[in-house]
């Protein structure tokens, strides 16, 4: 394992171990599964004003890879308009399926921040499916807002 690889695990266990955002929700939520894993997640996004996040919150189980995922979504949209947060969501999904589109620039790379960490995933399409869970779920989310 290389010395990136290593950092990189260590990140994403310790965002596994301390999820940042992650509460107990009450109340109705949209549920989004991933059912070849068994990731389930739920959000609430709070609202400053009528198109800034104020912040994210997620509930759910899952594996380390969406947990963390989820945890490092919260982090990087809390605080962003609706349409930096819909423009961070393309990278990120890009990024994550590796797409060539938004995973070459290195200022977008940069802009994903501990989401580097899961660049790994790419090589297992299973795997992408947990990783892009948070983001697709927050995507659809964001967009029901228009
Ligand atoms: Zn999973």
């Amino acid at each position: 394992m290389s010395e990136l690889d290593a950092l990189y695990q260590e990140l994403i266990l310790e965002h596994y171990k301390h999820p940042r955002n992650k509460v107990t929700l009450e109340g109705s939520f949209i549920t989004h599964e991933n059912p070849s894993c068994g990731d389930s997640l739920r959000l609430k996004i709070e609202w400053e004003g009528p198109a800034r996040i104020k912040r994210i919150l997620f509930d759910g189980h899952g594996c380390a890879i969406s947990t963390a995922s989820a945890s490092i979504m919260t982090e990087l949209l809390s605080g962003k308009t609706l349409e930096e947060a819909l423009e961070i969501c393309r990278k990120a999904i890009a990024f994550l399926r590796g797409d060539s589109e938004g995973s070459t620039d290195p200022e977008d790379a940069e802009e994903l921040g501990d989401l580097q960490a899961l660049e790994g995933v790419r090589q297992f399409p299973l795997r992408v499916k947990c990783a892009t869970l948070p983001w697709h779920g927050v995507e659809k989310e964001l967009k029901s807002r228009f």
